[in-house]
């Protein structure tokens, strides 16, 4: 891998930086350390600290400065032998092996905390310098990060890869290798997931102060097994060992209660104390997130149930061993496991109570931070903004709440204020299936102090509806917080919207069916300005740098320089090579390389064995019936069934394909784990027929993950992103697909609208009916038996006729076309997909024109970078700057 040093040398001189904005400490004032800070200086020390920080005229270096005089001057050498000497260092000392004894596993260990060593400097940098100039910080409140592995792309956030790859070579390991020995963290389901982990990625490389804030689930997304076709289920065990990319924190822990009895305090009208004897302690894990081309380092704080205060002595003593345990095991189940539900809401009471602890500790957190500053809580919506990535950290708006109104004694007005001024929410879906609610019942059980702040929330809302919309009963109804059913429920999302000052969608599309759909009433009683569209984005970190060396090559040549990787805009620069034959020629070698590479993959996962001169289409996501994997394996049972009626020289002529198939189903998620069933058994009687032998092949890879798409999306020719229109928010996948110079095969849904618009129409081959349609049909079909074509009823043929295995197993999922009133509309999309995949045949063809498609597509795609989606959010929702820290 080709990475030219000196980028850094020259953009951000560690060791002689110089302060540029006014008003900031000298640039050769020393930065203290926050955790010795609270050691070492005394409160009027600090107090002294931040006020120099703040003031435009302090030029003078405070006591505390004085104490780090060398603080500054310590950034870790970056020559060899002090990379190799703290790789040793940490081999012995933190491990205890010997360069002798040791294998891949420690060497990855050992760099990877040697590296470490590296952020955290930075990490105290950062936040030092944050504190010390009150910089308004975002906080970006996610239940999921899907954050996959960290080595490597620190290593070239630090401008040190071939540093490191040197030092191991040097030891005879491969530093490729060392690489593939890190566990995924994969803290998050699908898509939300990995959009919260480019986003704190955004903010750490642009230079916003911010935070992720999320929970560290001990077993995070299940390992998925296929057993004779079928999906299994493993726990992801994935911290049995050591992990170098989270520092514990246990002093920054934080007692959260649940269940209990409230008692008004006397004379208040709002405030209450919450009696409790279950109580929780959770404690901070940070995990730094490195910024690339900045010293910055981002950070997301992940919350763990501490369990040692809640051991039994007595009960211990008594020989009680059970009982003394238990109340540990209880608090601790509640950060275990990340629930496997994409796009369902699961309901359960154990996931009530987890986000919960998440967002009790997340905002004792954050107001314990403000409290520092010494100013009002009247101005936190000046330090802090705070976004609530979908509804699960809606909690949030009531705690804040319980916060100002019981702990801080503010009247109600006050605290509502300052709650509304500070939240933001994203809303990612309208999929009915997937909206929170809680029953009214189970919430006053486990959080009555919570349940009755809701009361009162909706209560004044529904007030302020009725005087400006007097009489409308209904429109009460319908907007109200408390759906009253039996029992009733709180409507997470209407409590997210009441409590927040901006409302976004997803996509465009998306944005403007929220307005129409969910939040139509919303629209009408608080105004349109209120509900905006921040189209989602992927960091070109990750999902090009990172995975497709050689072509981010190819674009450092043709750029000029590696700038692009941070201003994406950059990438247009591109477009001035498309007609040039060697850069062609290279393009498209970049891509049969990754083709290799991914071919190589599949057959050690898999022991199938594929040609990379195929055409590889892939469609890899969460398994949903909305995302329709199942009409994409149907095509293919209609192509084999094509391909079975030719001659010989006909199929000769045909293009060769590899269809592939990756993702995991919610474990309780009977029809998608059919589903996968389905695309193993095609698979199985596909890839044995040595009729059709490399004409047709299909694979399904187990066990999806961010470090599996780094392998498959620089690999793909096609991809299918072939959701019913107005079902998929955005999809993310889509952007990285295209990003990595593939074309996309797609719906007219979510993001790959606005694709289609910044790359041409010529670059991406649509099919299906349009979002505005889909109610008719849907209707249609509700009375009315559907009418498959011709494919489609061949398809059907076949699996009842045992050419996949036993028929009947399937059968619930033709019927779901057939008999369920086919809700995601197969059959009425089945002709135009066929025929679009007919001409992604045709356009493949012509190889010379495919490769100026797939050219000018990445030269267009710089919307799509997460950075433009955070620019945007920053300065429409936060109200933040960027921050460089400096020495
Ligand atoms: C990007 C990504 C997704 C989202 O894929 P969509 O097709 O947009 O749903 C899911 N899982 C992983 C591992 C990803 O990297």
């Amino acid at each position: 891998m080709a990475h030219n040093s000196g980028y850094f040398s020259t953009t951000i001189p560690l060791n002689t930086a110089k302060a540029t904005t006014p008003g900031m400490h000298d640039a050769n004032v020393p930065v203290a350390q926050p955790t010795s800070l609270k050691r070492v200086v005394s409160g009027a020390a600090l107090k002294e600290l931040l006020a120099s920080g703040t003031s435009t005229q302090s030029k003078t270096p405070s006591k505390i400065d004085n104490v780090f005089q060398n603080y500054s001057h310590s950034e870790i050498s970056r020559d060899a032998a002090t990379i190799k000497n703290s790789v040793v260092m940490h081999l012995t000392a933190t491990f205890l092996r010997t360069p002798a004894n040791m294998d891949s596993g420690d060497a990855y260990l050992a760099s990877a905390f040697s590296v470490r060593d590296r952020l955290l400097q930075r990490w105290n940098m950062t936040n030092e310098y944050h504190d010390r100039v009150n910089a308004k910080r975002v906080y970006y409140m996610s239940l999921e990060f899907l954050i996959g592995r960290t080595f490597d792309n620190a290593l070239l956030a630090l401008e040190l890869r071939n540093e490191y790859s040197k030092v191991l070579g040097d030891v005879g390991f491969c530093l490729e290798d060392i690489i593939d020995e890190e566990r995924d963290a994969a803290l998050g389901n699908g898509g939300l997931g990995r959009l919260a982990a480019c986003y704190v990625d955004s903010m750490a490389c642009s230079d916003y102060p911010g935070w992720g804030y999320g929970l560290r689930y001990k077993y995070g997304m299940f390992q998925q097994q296929i057993i004779d076709g079928y999906q299994v289920e493993a726990p992801d065990c994935w911290l049995d060992s050591p992990n170098p990319w989270e520092f514990p924190r246990p002093d920054v822990t934080y007692p959260v209660k649940f269940y209990g009895h409230l008692v008004r305090v006397p004379d208040s009208k709002h405030r209450f104390t919450w009696e409790s004897n279950v109580v929780y302690d959770a404690m901070a894990f940070d995990v730094p997130v490195p910024g690339y081309g900045t010293n910055n380092v981002g950070n997301i704080r992940l919350w763990s149930c501490k369990t040692n205060s809640l051991f039994d002595l007595n009960k211990f003593n008594a020989g009680d061993y059970a009982g003394a345990t238990g109340g540990q095991v209880a608090a601790q189940i509640l950060t275990d496991v990340l629930y496997p539900n994409d796009n369902t809401n699961e309901g359960k009471e154990l996931r009530l109570r987890q986000e919960y602890l998440f967002c009790s500790a997340t905002l004792q957190d954050i107001i314990a931070r403000f409290k520092k500053t010494g100013k009002p809580l009247s101005e936190l919506p000046d330090l802090a903004a705070i976004q609530l990535n979908d509804t699960h950290p809606t909690l949030g708006i009531p705690e804040l709440m319980r916060i100002l109104l019981d702990d801080e004694a503010l009247t109600w007005d006050e605290a509502w204020s300052i709650v509304t001024r500070t939240f933001a929410f994203t809303n990612h879906t309208i999929l009915p299936e997937a909206m929170e609610k809680w029953p009214v019942p189970m919430m006053d059980k486990i959080l009555p102090r919570h349940m009755g702040i809701i009361y009162d929330i909706n209560l004044y809302f529904l007030q302020s509806v009725e005087e400006k919309f007097p009489g409308d009963r209904d429109l009460l109804r319908r907007i109200s917080i408390i759906e009253e059913s039996n029992p009733q429920q709180v409507r997470m999302a209407f409590l997210a919207c009441v409590g927040s000052h901006k409302v976004n969608g997803v996509a465009a599309i998306h944005s403007d069916i929220i307005k129409q759909s969910i939040f139509n009433d919303f629209v009408t009683v608080q105004g349109e300005d209120k509900f905006i569209n921040k189209t989602n984005g992927v960091s070109p970190r990750r999902w090009m740098n990172g995975c497709n060396p050689d072509m981010s090559a190819l674009i450092t040549e043709a750029v000029g320089d590696r700038t692009w990787i941070n201003d994406l805009t950059k990438v247009k620069k591109l477009e001035d090579h498309v007609a040039d034959d060697d850069f062609r020629a290279r393009w498209s070698a970049a891509k049969q390389k990754n083709k290799q590479r991914l071919a190589d993959y599949i057959l050690s996962t898999t022991g199938i064995k594929i040609s990379a001169d195929a055409l590889f289409d892939v469609q890899v996501q969460r398994i949903h019936e909305y995302k329709r994997q199942l009409m994409n394996i149907f095509s293919v049972i209609y192509r084999y069934h094509c391909l079975k009626q030719m001659t010989p020289a006909e199929r000769a002529k045909e293009i060769s394909r590899v269809v592939i198939f990756a993702g995991k189903a919610a474990a309780g998620y009977w029809v998608a784990k059919q589903v996968i069933k389905l695309i193993n058994s095609v698979a199985e009687v596909i890839n044995a027929d040595a009729e059709i032998g490399d004409v047709l092949k299909v694979v399904f890879i187990p066990d999806y993950s961010v470090t599996a798409a780094e392998y498959l999306i620089p690999a793909s020719d096609i991809s299918q992103h072939i959701s019913t229109a107005g079902t998929e928010a955005s999809g993310t996948s889509n952007m990285k697909f295209v990003l990595n110079g593939g074309i996309i095969l797609g719906t007219v849904d979510g993001a790959n609208i606005e694709i289609g618009e910044e790359i041409g129409e010529e670059q991406i081959f649509f099919f299906g009916c349009l979002a505005h349609e889909v109610g008719d049909f849907r209707h249609y079909l509700r009375f009315h038996q559907p009418k498959p074509d011709e494919a489609l009823q061949t398809a059907f043929d076949l699996i009842q006729n045992n050419t996949f295995g036993d028929g009947a197993i399937f059968q619930p999922l033709i019927d779901s076309v057939l008999r369920g009133g086919d809700v995601y509309l197969l059959s009425v999309d089945f002709p135009s997909y066929i025929q679009a995949h007919k001409a992604v045949e045709d356009a493949y063809r012509n190889q010379e024109e495919w490769v100026t498609k797939s050219i000018l597509s990445v030269a267009r795609m710089a919307k799509f970078s997460s950075d433009r989606s955070i620019q945007e959010y920053a300065e429409e929702v936060w109200n933040i700057e960027p921050v460089r820290v400096t020495n």
